[in-house]
């Protein structure tokens, strides 16, 4: 009640460049939904938005995303069902499973969500996991530069044959997207060609391929949730604030 009172008065406390610890956006949500304080609950939906982004391009952007250092994901997942603020929902899931194991994940110590909500992203967990087992399989299928071997079973560059590419350095970041150990899947670096010895079309190459896996990834997270993809998303969040104006 202290948070909803003083967010009416300061209408910023909630805003992201007041940098809003988590406790506080949770408390304003509960609080704003249950006495239909409209323009609040909007005010902390974009706060929260801006931490569960809906678009790549913000999630890997550290400079449009905003972290506060009490996030609890797990607990998020839970808001946004209650609340109901899907546009949250597939980034919260992904943040939630993302960053702890199974075993932190049922641990009571590490989030304040219900066991029914972790035991909901434990399911999601293993769920996103077989999907990018999947898309890296399609993604490999429809990979061009991966069709050249040397004679060590290395990926040659087509172009001028400057460089191969390790298969074991191909299949560890592979190994890592699949089992959800690499800190990020989308994050910006993930198998970028550095090595200096690639020319700079190869080096494309290989960027461009891990960034349409992390494309398609981001893409079907929706549809972990419940959502067909994030057009849906976007509306069913649209609709719920149209239904409250009226
Ligand atoms: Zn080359």
């Amino acid at each position: 009640m202290y948070h909803l009172l003083k967010a009416m008065h300061f209408r910023q406390y909630c805003q992201k460049k007041s940098k809003p610890p988590f406790n506080v956006l949770a408390a304003i949500l509960k609080l704003s939904t249950k006495y239909i304080v409209d323009e609040l609950r909007e005010e902390v939906i974009n706060t929260l938005s801006a931490i569960f982004s809906s678009r790549l391009t913000a999630w890997i952007d550290h400079s449009v995303r905003y972290t506060p250092a009490d996030l609890d994901a797990m607990y998020s997942v839970e808001l946004a069902k209650k609340f109901e603020v899907p546009i949250i929902l597939p980034a919260a899931y992904y943040q939630a499973v993302s960053q702890l194991s199974i075993r932190t994940m049922m641990r009571p110590d590490s989030s304040m969500a219900s066991n029914s909500i972790r035991w909901t992203c434990a399911v999601f967990r293993e769920e996103l996991m077989s999907m990018i087992y999947q898309l890296i399989d399609e993604n490999n299928k429809g990979a061009t530069i991966f069709s050249t071997r040397d004679k060590y079973n290395n990926w040659l560059c087509e172009a001028d044959e400057c460089y191969s590419l390790l298969d074991s350095y191909k299949c560890g970041t592979e190994t890592k997207l699949r089992r959800l150990t690499c800190s990020d899947v989308f994050k910006p670096t993930l198998g970028l060609a550095t090595d200096p010895d690639f020319c700079e079309a190869f080096r494309l190459r290989v960027d461009q391929h891990w960034r349409r896996l992390q494309d398609n990834s981001w893409n079907r997270l929706p549809s972990l949730c419940g959502f067909k993809d994030w057009a849906v998303v976007r509306t069913a969040q649209a609709a719920l604030k149209s239904s409250n104006e009226q």
